[in-house]
């Protein structure tokens, strides 16, 4: 039996897919988008996270940890330096102000479909499922192949929300039990590629296409301004999904929040902030992806 690192199961999801879904999140990301709204996922292991405001100073995470990650500056001020955390946890289990937390938890494959099978009844009622989601689920592509494909004997619909910067392999491991894919498509221009998302897009086009060429997809594209936000660019996106045919169903434009900034810093990230648009910024942009053939969304809510 596969195990897999969670850092986060939510119930009664609306926006992950068809229907009522629970939503399962894996840690570990091949990413690391600049706008991201859960920098907690991305370190590819178990990682700590430190709410300063909840520290007493009793200095018990100091004396336990072998790595030196914790230290205290001559005013009294409580410094972690992430870069040395293996991540071994014991520092939790002395902090009984609850200031420090690590963020994932290990399951089983057995574990997880048992969890996610209580909801079942919901799945049924609402036309919904399972989504695996991230961090980047198909990192973990053997836990999630073993979860769906168990998950696929119970006949529950399953769902895997991914960037798609993955071997292709991943991809194929997961793809017999997968009833649809929710991909992003963040960006089409190299350099913003590059410049805010750390790495080509190349590997990640090739993906999309192939996927579209055998599921159902939903493509979801957070919209930055100064990133991504530009009708150039948001014409190369809607050009490149026009290509991918009709397996697309629903195109969900996102608008940026500031949510991951303060998340950032706790986990001993660079913070970066974007400007929050008004839905009053999206009316044109919109218009670009409407009447193509699939659902459009924006913030979750049907765009007619
Ligand atoms: S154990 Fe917790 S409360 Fe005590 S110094 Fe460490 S983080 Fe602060
Ligand atoms: S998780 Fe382990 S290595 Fe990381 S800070 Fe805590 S005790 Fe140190």
């Amino acid at each position: 039996m596969t195990r897999g690192l969670i850092f986060d199961i939510q119930h009664f999801s609306l926006h992950d897919g068809p229907g009522i879904r629970t939503t399962v999140f894996l840690k570990g990301c091949s990413l690391n988008c600049a706008w991201c709204h859960n920098p907690e996922s991305i370190a590819i292991k178990n990682s700590l996270m430190f709410e300063e405001n909840r520290c007493i100073g009793c200095r018990a995470c100091e004396t336990v940890c072998g790595n030196n990650v914790h230290f205290f500056t001559d005013d009294g001020r409580h410094k972690v330096d992430f870069s040395r955390c293996s991540g071994c946890g014991e520092c939790q289990k002395v902090c009984f102000a609850g200031a420090l937390k690590m963020i994932a938890s290990s399951y089983d494959t057995e574990n997880i479909v048992s969890l996610v099978l209580r909801d079942r009844g919901l799945y049924e009622k609402s036309g919904g499922g399972v989504t695996f989601s991230g961090g980047e689920p198909l990192l973990q592509a053997e836990f999630v192949s073993e979860a769906a494909q168990m998950l696929k004997e119970q006949e529950i619909h399953v769902a895997i929300d991914t960037a798609l910067n993955v071997p292709r392999e991943n991809i194929d491991l997961v793809m017999p039990y997968a009833d649809l894919f929710l991909c992003d498509l963040k960006a089409v221009s190299e350099d913003i590629f590059r410049k805010y998302i750390g790495n080509s897009n190349e590997r990640i086009m090739e993906n999309l296409r192939y996927v579209a060429s055998k599921k159902n997809v939903f493509i979801r594209t957070p919209v930055v301004k100064g990133v991504n936000d530009s009708m150039s660019e948001l014409t190369k996106i809607r050009d490149v999904i026009d290509g991918l045919g009709e397996n697309v169903k629903e195109v969900g434009l996102l608008s940026y929040h500031d949510l991951g900034v303060n998340k950032a810093l706790k986990v001993g990230m660079e913070e970066h902030r974007f400007e929050i648009q008004g839905s009053g910024d999206f009316t044109e942009k919109l218009e670009l992806f409407k009447d193509r053939g699939y659902r459009l969304l924006f913030d979750g809510s049907e765009v007619r």
